[in-house]
């Protein structure tokens, strides 16, 4: 580590026995926190999700025990009570836990559940913020996420529907034409969103884009508007994991500028698409 970071105070210790859950960010391992990083080093054992990159994975110490309970939308790998059993149960044999989820993991993570049942468990429990996917896949996409003038406030919404498909959100608050909207696991209900804002009086042309694998080598980036980024999902047959964001501030920032905005491979790896 540097010098500067050895500067900061040690505070991640991690006791045999405790776990610690932890936000990787969304792929890039330049976003970890040295906190994170800390907790990585420590670890005996990670329990870890499928937005978990391969960069942030190689990380851990060879000797981790490693156990994957990654879900894929409406099909959980190892449903939830598993995971919070299995945290509790390596935990109380006296493992050093490491937790490892994508984003934060009190932001459509499931995190308050699983410390809950840790402390139900009298098992101790740190939790490590992580940068979550709105913030640092708007910032890789050159889409500030607020800016003076354009968008007052953002909201983080889930686009997750229902078992019974429906999708019951704020949409006139979600409407109002001064914020940013970025929804989470919206790909497949981005029909039903379209609709709804527009039928809550959003402009058709509201620019609109969505990000895949943001942060990471393979980002992707497609740039639209309210009524036709739902076309472009199609066409390009997208999977997730992907975040869509709402708002004039998609266009603040030209294509030509977002590719000099440096902060990362910049244009030779963001695919710019516009519909057509
Ligand atoms: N706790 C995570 C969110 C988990 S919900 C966080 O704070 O970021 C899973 C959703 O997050 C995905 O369906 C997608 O909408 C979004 N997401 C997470 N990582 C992403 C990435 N690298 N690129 C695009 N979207 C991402």
């Amino acid at each position: 580590m540097s010098k500067t970071i050895e500067k900061i105070v040690k505070k991640g210790i991690l006791q045999p026995g405790e776990v610690a859950l932890v936000g990787a960010g969304p792929g890039d391992p330049e976003l970890l926190t040295i906190k994170a990083v800390r907790f990585i080093e420590q670890a005996e054992v990670v329990i870890y999700d499928r937005l978990v990159s391969d960069d942030i994975m190689a990380l851990l110490p060879d000797r981790c025990e490693k156990f994957y309970v990654g879900k894929k939308q409406a099909k959980h790998c190892v449903p939830q009570d598993g995971i919070n059993q299995m945290l509790s149960d390596q935990a109380l044999l006296g493992k050093r836990v490491l937790r490892l989820k994508g984003g934060d993991p009190f932001v459509f993570g499931r995190g308050g559940e699983e410390v809950e049942h840790l402390l139900n468990y009298g098992v101790n429990c740190h939790v490590a913020p992580g940068i979550t996917a709105a913030s640092a896949c708007t910032t890789y996409a050159g889409i500030p996420l607020t800016h003076r003038g354009v968008a007052q406030g953002c909201t983080f919404i889930t686009g997750h529907l229902q078992n019974d498909g429906q999708l019951n959100l704020p949409w006139q608050s979600l409407s109002s034409s001064s914020q940013t909207v970025v929804f989470y696991m919206g790909i497949n209900s981005l029909p039903v969103i379209a609709k709804e804002l527009i039928g809550h009086g959003r402009a058709e042309n509201t620019p609109a884009a969505l990000i895949r694998n943001g942060t990471r080598d393979n980002q992707e980036v497609y740039r639209g508007t309210l009524a036709t980024l739902a076309q472009l999902v199609q066409q390009h047959n997208i999977k997730p994991p992907a975040l869509i964001v709402i708002g004039d501030v998609v266009e603040q920032f030209s294509e030509q500028q977002v590719g000099k905005l440096g902060y990362f491979k910049a244009s030779a790896v963001v695919a710019q698409q516009t519909a057509v």
